[in-house]
């Protein structure tokens, strides 16, 4: 008991939405691990002078797509995390359908990779800080849970929100001073 009720504060702390049973818990903590993964691909990105946000895509427990942005370095407005994880997974996979998988990505989606986690058929997408100005899945839009759409998304926030979201901050902090 003394350990459920610890988790349960570290789970209130990080921010995860999570309803108070053991194995929401023990879901929980899977998914802070995952998260980890995503936020050392966003260190990468950052590491190169990239917006730093970094994504994975588990499949039974196996870790087998990672991306972190790489707008500048392709010059691509596509090479985004999610979609690099994506695309990699389904190479792994040798097939599209990712529908045992989920997709941990630090930062909301934008329109274009919400519209790519439906047609993988994910069926569980995980991310860190929200992305007021260009989220699509709960702060502009929401595409991932369409009742016009044939897929839909279970989605979990708020997982490491505050590391998601420093690294961000520190990367656009560093670079307003060196305009
Ligand atoms: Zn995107």
């Amino acid at each position: 008991m003394i350990f459920q009720s610890k988790a349960l504060r570290e789970g209130t702390l990080c921010g995860a939405r999570t309803a108070g049973t053991r194995r929401t818990i023990r879901m929980d903590e899977t998914d802070r691990t995952y998260m980890q993964a995503a936020l050392e691909e966003a260190s990468k990105a950052y590491a190169v002078g990239e917006v730093p946000i970094g994504a994975v895509v588990v499949h039974r427990g196996e870790i087998i797509g990672r991306g972190h942005n790489r707008r500048e370095t392709w010059k691509d407005p596509t090479a985004h995390a999610e979609i690099l994880a994506i695309q990699e997974a389904c190479r792994r996979l040798g097939g599209w359908r990712l529908t045992e998988s989920t997709l941990y990505v630090t930062i909301e989606p934008c329109a274009m990779c919400a519209g790519a986690i439906v047609l993988a058929r994910i069926p569980r997408l995980v991310y860190g800080a929200k992305d007021p100005k260009a989220g699509a899945v709960d702060s502009v839009f929401d595409l991932v849970r369409r009742k016009e759409l044939n897929h839909r998304v279970d989605v979990t926030s708020g997982v490491l929100e505050e590391e998601c979201r420093a690294v961000i901050q520190r990367f656009f902090r560093e670079l307003r001073s060196r305009d």
